[in-house]
């Protein structure tokens, strides 16, 4: 395992920066995760930083002041770009390196680091964007429960295809209608076809559905026609985030045969803003996935050669429900799930080294995700299609509405964290999008 336990994660570490050292933040000193963000109405290139507590550090200007002046001069530039891309590229001990110089600066008994509240922005005073330049984006298939719950929706028969047990399932995604929490998603529109109808009609999605997904960045590249060996394969993972994986379940079931999803899923998809480390998920790694005994064992390029007792990662995600209605009256959201994915068949490892196995070529920044991620027991479920079995079984909201599928106004929002006795509680932050009506035109 190439990320250890340092003095990084020792949970008596205090900050400066005193929202970091609340019990239930997302982001104390022990996480780091890096983003990209602009303060609010500038027009200013966007700047790399690391979320504290309700703040903001500006790794750009820690970087012009001199603050990284022990890290290698690539790595000091990489900190003052428009994007994590050039940081991404520098690949994962650099990254390391980073961290522990980040962790000195922010700690509140550091003598030769006094306080400089200077550096900091208020997250509420900023704009938090995709943190990186997406050239392309893989959405993978890697939980059994899930793919099994689907599978009998749209297969009765059929549920779980010959190839699961074998194959790392994913499609290729499209990176430019990625967007970051906080964006609007209009409700899509393409054909549907019920399954009493002759022909297809086209107009909005009537099965509007999110996918609670945990999503990670590429960092440093391999080349084309050189593969990813599974020993290898977490040093090019630069860090993780959650993703809404918005899904037209009317437009998919009529277009998925024979090459997959297309336009049911092309439409939008939300990150989560922070890129959580694979360094500070250290203390939560956890065994893979148990295949039962009579599945068969993963082929020789994905089977680890040590470490299968960590090669999984306990992160706790949820999804959660307000409509508009619940809003106007001032009640809290619901949560429809909440699950680990420590549950999924795959893990980051085989996923990243099966995607490289044909000598296809990773690049910084490009997006991974995993999959709904679903659990085996109710209240586990990463979709609405699943929980509601498409539809039969709606689910009651506060206010008396019911939900089969998402309606216009419905806020959809993702929450991730990592718990352990003895370590600090490490968090994802939100990733949010309210459904919009259709427009009009086409
Ligand atoms: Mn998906």
């Amino acid at each position: 395992m190439h990320y250890s336990i340092n003095e990084t994660h020792n949970p008596n570490l205090k900050s400066w920066v005193e929202s970091a050292n609340t019990p239930d933040t997302d982001f104390p000193i022990q996480n780091l995760p890096f983003g990209l963000f602009q303060p609010l109405g500038s027009t200013a290139s966007p700047r790399i930083g690391v979320a504290i507590g309700n703040y903001i550090l500006d790794l750009s200007q820690c970087s012009q002041l001199g603050l990284f002046q022990e890290l290698p001069e690539a790595v000091q530039m990489a900190c003052t770009a428009p994007t994590l891309n050039p940081l991404m590229a520098q690949g994962q001990k650099a990254t390391s390196a980073l961290r522990t110089c980040l962790s000195r600066l922010l700690q509140a008994d550091e003598p030769s680091s006094p306080p400089n509240p200077s550096l900091l922005i208020s997250m509420a005073e900023a704009e938090l964007l995709v943190p990186a330049h997406i050239g392309d984006y893989t959405d993978f298939y890697a939980s059994i429960f899930h793919a099994t719950n689907v599978g009998k929706l749209f297969r009765p028969d059929n549920p779980l295809l010959p190839n699961y047990k074998y194959v790392p399932i994913a499609y290729h995604g499209r990176a430019s209608s990625i967007r970051p929490s906080g964006t609007s998603i209009q409700r899509p529109k393409g054909q549907r076809k019920a399954p009493d109808e002759t022909a297809p009609n086209f107009g909005p999605c009537r099965l509007l559905d999110y996918e609670l997904e945990v999503g990670w960045f590429i960092g440093a590249a391999n080349e084309l026609g050189r593969a990813i060996a599974i020993d290898q394969a977490e040093e090019h993972i630069f860090g993780l985030c959650l993703v809404n994986d918005w899904s037209a379940r009317d437009i998919q079931a009529w277009e998925y045969q024979p090459l997959g999803p297309f336009l049911a899923k092309n439409f939008a998809t939300t990150l989560s803003p922070w890129v959580v480390t694979l360094d500070a998920l250290a203390p939560f790694r956890c065994a893979a996935f148990q295949r039962p005994e009579s599945d068969p064992q993963p082929l020789p390029y994905l089977t680890l050669s040590s470490d299968a007792q960590t090669s999984g990662i306990d992160i706790t995600v949820e999804a959660w429900l307000q409509s508009a209605q619940m809003r106007e009256q001032s009640i809290e959201p619901i949560r429809l799930s909440q699950t680990s994915f420590q549950y999924m068949y795959w893990t980051l490892a085989q996923m990243v080294t099966h995607h490289t196995s044909n000598g296809c070529n990773l690049q910084p920044g490009d997006l991974m995700a995993s999959g709904t991620v679903s659990g085996p027991e109710a209240g586990s479920l990463g979709s609405l299609i699943e929980i509601t079995q498409r539809g039969a079984q709606p689910i009651s909201l506060p206010t008396g509405e019911e939900r089969s599928f998402l309606q216009d106004g419905d806020e959809v929002i993702l929450r991730g964290f990592c718990q352990k006795q003895g370590y600090a509680r490490v968090g994802f932050g939100e990733c949010r999008g309210i459904v919009q009506p259709s427009i009009d035109e086409v």
